[in-house]
């Protein structure tokens, strides 16, 4: 057995992200076995043990993501037939490489692969290293659409399990309780008035049951009485902000009094948006190769004009939702809804912190909703999202001040996850060859 050692990392100005949001300047970053001993400034860690210089550099936890699809994108779109283990377990090397250190899949997993990685991943027995580390709600619920496919992610439409009624919701609920899902997600949405969307008996059900197994849940929804009807029923947050026509005093009220989250999920919409400048970014570049960005490029070219009209629409919605939400106190949690469109798996994260700036948040606002606020929403704060004595040594080392800038946080040198360095030459390597 080699004895192991701390190792204090010495020079770096490091985002804590705790409460109050202590920056320290020039700080020792001691991280012994996987988790923080110390973290304060010059000379907070004794003499002795590997001393690594991070002088000039800035440090900040890794982001944790709880609205990702995992499996599905591959070659430059989603598709279900690209689903496999292999797959997630790319997502997940990506993620690790991009500095996003845990991930929540929102209910699209088939045949519950999703379920065992996870669970491999927990006990120990998935030895790879350099991965984030998986979440997922297993598979989620939809109302069926008669004669049609149903309204959830149109990739997974075929495994969603869809009910009609408050009993069959129970019934679902605790199979997947059964399943120990790490959360509980329906979709509510029209489509545009082309699908059918769920009665609020049924999803009164599905939260009410959840929340007897004490399990959290999160809705998808895109219209405003949508979100008033699903947060007066109990939902612990929703997947979107309201798309349409926008929030009200009364959705801002009935937020605040209940404590309900709500997830970002701008770059979804940003993204078509911004089109082929979005693809030509070299951030995207360093891990999607030319031929992925282009099978986009042309899904981009392709959309209506009508498509990118709307989506540029409700973008600007979401902009303006963005600044009132924050100045009223509502608690937004970072959302990439990684892994379709321009969703590209770890960057679409460092994407989402940017269009939350670009909607109006501060750099350290939408830091502390993509670190200590997303750790919140999963339970896992007392362990993630901040730097702090006793926390996972889950950090990422960058060369530019994110809080100067927000686009700094793709300027990676290193990314640390349960104080191991992630090999992000050895992942290059292999997905640009
Ligand atoms: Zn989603």
């Amino acid at each position: 057995m080699t004895q192991h050692q701390a190792v204090v990392y010495r020079g770096a100005t490091v985002i804590t992200g705790a409460e109050g949001g202590p920056v320290i300047p020039s700080a020792d970053l001691v991280v012994d076995e996987g988790r923080i001993v110390a973290v304060g400034p010059a000379g907070t860690a004794d003499s002795g043990g590997e001393v690594v210089d991070l002088g000039g550099r800035f440090v900040m936890p890794a982001i944790i993501n709880p609205h990702v699809h995992i499996g599905y994108m591959r070659d430059g779109f989603e598709d279900a037939a690209h689903y496999s283990r292999e797959n997630i377990l790319d997502h997940l090397r990506r993620f690790a490489y991009h500095g996003v250190g845990v991930v929540q899949s929102l209910g699209t997993d088939r045949d519950d692969t999703e379920l065992a990685l996870r669970e491999e991943q927990r006990s120990g027995e998935l030895r790879e290293t350099g991965l984030a580390t998986l979440y997922t709600a297993g598979t989620g619920l939809v109302a069926p659409t008669p004669g049609s496919t149903n309204g959830g992610a149109h990739f997974a439409a075929d495994v969603l399990r869809e009910v009609t009624d408050p009993e069959a919701a129970r019934r679902e609920v605790r199979a997947l309780a059964a399943k120990r899902v790490d959360v509980v997600k329906f979709w509510l949405d029209s489509r545009n008035g082309t699908k059918a969307k769920m009665e609020p008996p049924v999803y009164r059900a599905i939260i009410d049951q959840a929340h007897r197994e004490g399990l959290r849940v999160i809705a998808h929804i895109h219209d405003l009485d949508d979100a008033k009807g699903v947060i007066r029923t109990g939902v612990d947050g929703t997947a979107h902000l309201v798309r349409e026509p926008g929030p009200d005093r009364e959705l801002i009220d009935l937020l605040l009094e209940r404590d309900v989250f709500m997830f970002t999920s701008l770059g979804i919409q940003r993204g078509i948006t911004l089109g082929a400048a979005l693809l030509d970014d070299p951030f995207l570049a360093e891990t999607v190769t030319e031929t992925e960005r282009d099978v986009l490029r042309e899904q981009l070219k392709a959309a209506p004009e009508q498509v990118v009209r709307y989506m540029t629409g409700v973008y600007r919605t979401l902009r303006d939702e963005v600044k009132e939400l924050v100045a009223a106190g509502v608690r937004l949690v970072l959302s990439a809804d990684t892994g379709l469109s321009s969703q590209f798996p770890g960057f679409a994260e460092h994407f989402e912190l940017a269009s939350m700036v670009d909607a109006g948040m501060t750099p350290a606002q939408a830091i502390d909703a993509g670190t200590a606020q997303a750790a919140r929403v999963l339970g896992i704060e007392r362990l993630q999202g901040t730097l702090a004595a006793g926390k996972k040594a889950d950090f990422v080392v960058l060369a530019a001040n994110p809080l100067d800038d927000i686009v700094h946080t793709r300027r990676i040198v290193d990314v640390h996850l349960a104080g191991e360095r992630v090999d992000r030459q050895g992942l290059r390597a292999r997905w640009t060859a």
